[in-house]
């Protein structure tokens, strides 16, 4: 059985207060181990080691700082089989989708940031007008607080701790309670590279405990929080009256959009991975798919076929294409969902429940099939909240107008797929629909540098690229006089200086 401790200070502790959470393999339904249970006590530990840490870090050289990263980068690769399963087992997810995704991704986020803040730092903004000189300088926030979620844990936690510790920031991390032990196995890591004790520091915990003790912390200058709306909204309230940097990347109710002059094969295809990848569960998921209604009844019946095809079963098996969910109780959520959807008159073309038989090691786990509704209003509560399965409700319209108003019919706003073979009009969709990224033929394809986030309830702010960059930075402007700017009456510019 595992017993994953804090990483505080270069160090594993025990929580201060000695509680203990389970660790359930959602696949199996059994305990695995323990995690601490962290307290303010721990997180208020955590911080203090992380700001004695901050000024030292902060002056490491940018280059050293992004040697120490792509050594943790090493040493994921070399214990790659190992994250894997962890990962497979804390969440559920088929090992399948962990080797090519979530692991990989990991080990990606770490080299990429380390690069990109070399070159950030090496830059230098300069401003001269007749009368003074000004520099820009790019100075860490000090303590960032890290909350990440249980869909993509290894993933979404480099991706945050990543550009704050190539920026020259310390980092208290709260990974999600569901699914700690790649964040475990990681500090462990960041230990055997040779990262300064306090620069990473990990507290188990749940979230309206450890979370809300770090968000709440007097010394974390920023929060970086991904996880739900409803999460968010306590998150960003409390960083609101403390005047803390806040970014929040939060939950989705995606469109998939296919219009009849489309590759239709290609664009069920894609319908199929929005709506089931990771068993739905990622926040970029197209959980609503809008099809104009000449094509209608084929495209669903691709995306039936092609959903009744998904190979469900162990996830640990390497055949596995479909694996539980993340929970128990997350299961009741999305059974919820569909019971409520049918009452409201969905009719369920496959899928609605769990299935009828798995191997006997996962038989008791929290599977849900692969499920496609039809039959509901644009508007009706299905379409519009997020229920983060493997569950898609298909509409059929009739025109680019429509498609735009039923694209835009919930408070989300994270994301959009249009597939189209009509460049013109895929151009007039993208301006038109309300969503931090918009796919053309394509879904989940991220590009490291562009900025990624949501519009309306689906996010504040922009990682990615420069964004997250900026995000760990302070600017500082130094402007130096060349010559007198104080006219003779007194304190006022003697010309502009802009
Ligand atoms: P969640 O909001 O329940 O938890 C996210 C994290 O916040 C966890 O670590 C949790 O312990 C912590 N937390 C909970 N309450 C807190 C509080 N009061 N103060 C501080 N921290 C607190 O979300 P989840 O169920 O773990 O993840 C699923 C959600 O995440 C979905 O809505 C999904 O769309 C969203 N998500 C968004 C993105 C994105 O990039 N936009 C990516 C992945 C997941």
């Amino acid at each position: 059985m595992q017993r994953l401790e804090h990483f505080i200070d270069g160090a594993f502790v025990a929580p201060v207060e000695d509680g203990w959470l389970d660790n359930i393999d959602p696949a199996t339904g059994l305990c695995i181990g323990t995690l601490a249970r962290g307290s303010a006590a721990d997180v208020n530990a955590a911080v203090s080691a992380a700001k004695a840490a901050a000024e030292r870090w902060a002056s490491t050289d940018p280059a050293r700082r992004a040697s120490l990263l792509h050594a943790m980068a090493d040493g994921i690769e070399a214990d790659m089989d190992a994250f894997v399963s962890a990962e497979s087992i804390d969440t559920g997810k088929p090992v399948s989708l962990a080797t090519v995704v979530d692991i990989p991704r990991a080990i990606a986020n770490l080299r990429y940031f380390a690069d990109a803040a070399v070159t950030f730092c090496d830059r230098q903004e300069q401003y001269t007008t007749a009368t003074a000189s000004s520099v820009v300088y790019d100075r860490p926030v000090g303590v960032i607080g890290a909350i990440s979620p249980w869909n993509l844990p290894l993933y979404l936690l480099t991706w945050k701790i990543a550009p704050a510790l190539a920026m020259g920031n310390t980092v208290v991390a709260k990974p999600s309670e569901l699914t700690p032990t790649t964040a475990t196995m990681l500090a462990d890591i960041a230990r055997e590279a040779g990262l300064p004790d306090g620069a990473l520091n990990i507290v188990h915990g749940l979230g309206a405990e450890a979370g809300a003790a770090l968000v709440d912390h007097g010394d974390v200058a920023a929060i970086t929080f991904t996880g739900g709306t409803t999460t968010g909204a306590h998150v960003n309230q409390a960083c609101a009256g403390a005047f803390k940097k806040v970014a929040l990347e939060m939950g989705g109710k995606n469109p998939v959009i296919i219009f009849a002059d489309a590759d239709i094969d290609a664009a069920i295809d894609l319908a199929a991975a929005a709506a089931f990848a990771n068993q739905g569960q990622i926040c970029l998921c197209g959980e609503r798919l809008l099809i104009e209604a000449s094509v209608f009844d084929h495209v669903v019946d691709g995306l039936v076929q092609r959903a009744k095809a998904l190979q469900i079963g162990d996830p640990l098996e390497q055949d596995t294409r479909f694996g539980s969910l993340v929970s128990q109780a997350h299961r009741d959520k999305v059974e919820q969902a569909v019971g409520d959807a049918v009452a409201a008159g969905a009719t369920v073309l496959c899928g609605g429940g769990r299935p009828d038989s798995l191997p006997a090691r996962v038989a008791n786990g929290a599977f849900y099939k692969p499920t496609v509704l039809t039959g509901l209003a644009p508007d009706a509560r299905f379409n519009r909240e997020e229920v983060f399965g493997p569950v898609v409700c298909a509409m059929p319209f009739t025109d680019e107008a429509e498609a735009i108003t039923m694209a835009n019919c919930t408070d989300y706003g994270l994301c959009a797929s249009v597939c189209t073979g009509d460049s013109g009009r895929a151009a007039r969709m993208a301006a038109a629909i309300d969503a931090g990224t918009v796919w053309i033929n394509c879904w989940l394809v991220r590009d490291f540098r562009v900025p990624f986030g949501g519009m309306k309830h689906s996010g504040l702010g922009r990682e990615g690229g420069e964004a997250s960059l900026r995000f760990c930075t302070e600017q500082v402007t130094v402007c130096t006089a060349t010559t007198s700017t104080v006219g003779a009456s007194g304190a006022v510019p003697s010309e502009p200086t802009t």
